[in-house]
């Protein structure tokens, strides 16, 4: 099959073009490198002769339009990401994630394309009804603080994908809880273990927000990417929604800030900062995240594998063979 994603020089694009390859398909990866870093993702894909890269925006419908015509499935992952980016960027999150999703589905629509569509757990917002299934209602602060216009956009983007599909388009939502792994890029998304790995391997405080008591359930990357085939490959899958992630491996980040200075074997302090000293005074949590994922393995098979030491073990491998580490600042990857 010809397959684009798009995103696909990003982190989790990256691991989804390599296994597509993999499976036999012919690739092409849409990504604009707004993370310049992140060509060296595709060094691997770009050996194959079924890989093709093109450089370019999801805001540009006249290349959307053209490669989704000559695509028989597409995977959407572009999007702006990373709590801290997009509450210093709330426009441009905005508009990439509402606009460019915009572009993708009209198109797929317009050529009948199926559609895998990334979405997150961030929809949820900060529900206590754990575990979260594909039923629980959303619950988001007020629209000042910034954090919920991510929750809101990919909410809005699930909205039109559904539309879309009660007008003929075959598509399916994925929703991520907290992928990492390697290839995690700590200067692009700020994500928590790539701040904590980032600390730990340099000696620097290890920056744990609040009590620590926050729990989220971390995936590894391999894990997501099955469950992100299955759901372009399955027919069940089609119209509907489905929770990617691990629950069994929900962590207090307190812990998780523990367990990754231990793996690392580092002398960094672990240190408690109040929210607002990284994310500025508007801000809101989550404080517990766990999927359920019933859906997702009745109906896609789909069943995550990596324990999170396992994974840590693996990512920190990883970042100290591929960021490059100074003594008191990393330059990531
Ligand atoms: N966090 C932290 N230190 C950091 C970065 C994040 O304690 O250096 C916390 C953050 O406030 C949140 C949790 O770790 O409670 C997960 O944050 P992340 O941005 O990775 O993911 P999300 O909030 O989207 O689940």
């Amino acid at each position: 099959m010809r397959i684009l994603v798009t995103g696909g020089a990003g982190f989790i694009g990256s691991h989804l073009v390599d296994a597509l390859l993999s499976l036999g398909h012919e690739v092409f990866a849409l990504d604009n490198l707004f993370i310049k870093d992140n060509e060296a993702n595709l060094s691997k894909a770009k050996s194959n002769k079924n890989f093709h890269f093109i450089k370019g925006d999801i805001l540009d419908k006249e290349l959307v339009d053209a490669l989704i015509e000559k695509s028989d499935t597409v995977y959407h992952l572009a999007a702006i990401v990373g709590v801290k980016y997009v509450v210093d960027n709330t426009l441009l999150t905005i508009l990439v994630n509402v606009e460019g999703t915009l572009n993708i589905l009209a198109s797929a629509h317009k050529y009948k394309r199926r559609v895998v569509l990334a979405s997150s757990s961030e929809v949820y917002g900060r529900n206590r009804r754990i575990p979260l299934s594909e039923r629980t209602s959303r619950l988001l602060g007020p629209t000042w603080i910034p954090r919920w216009c991510y929750s809101t956009a990919k909410a809005l983007d699930e909205h039109l994908a559904f539309a879309y599909y009660h007008s003929g388009l075959p598509v399916t939502c994925v929703r991520y809880f907290n992928i990492y792994g390697p290839r995690i890029n700590s200067l692009g998304y700020g994500t928590v273990i790539a701040n904590f790995i980032r600390q730990a391997l340099t000696g620097e405080p290890i920056t744990v927000h609040g009590t620590g008591n926050q729990t989220r359930s971390f995936t590894y990357v391999s894990d997501a990417v099955e469950g992100t085939i299955l759901a372009g490959t399955k027919n069940e899958a089609i119209g509907e929604v489905f929770n990617i992630g691990s629950p069994k491996n929900e962590i207090r980040i307190v812990d998780l800030a523990n367990l990754i200075k231990k793996l690392t074997n580092s002398p960094s302090p672990i240190i408690h900062i109040p929210y607002e000293d990284y994310f500025g005074s508007k801000h809101e949590d989550v404080p517990r995240r766990v999927p359920n994922i019933n859906k997702a393995r009745k109906l896609l098979g789909f069943e995550p594998k990596v324990s999170l030491e396992e994974g840590l073990v693996m990512t920190i491998e990883w970042c100290k063979k591929n960021w490059e580490i100074h003594s008191s600042q990393s330059k990531g990857c």
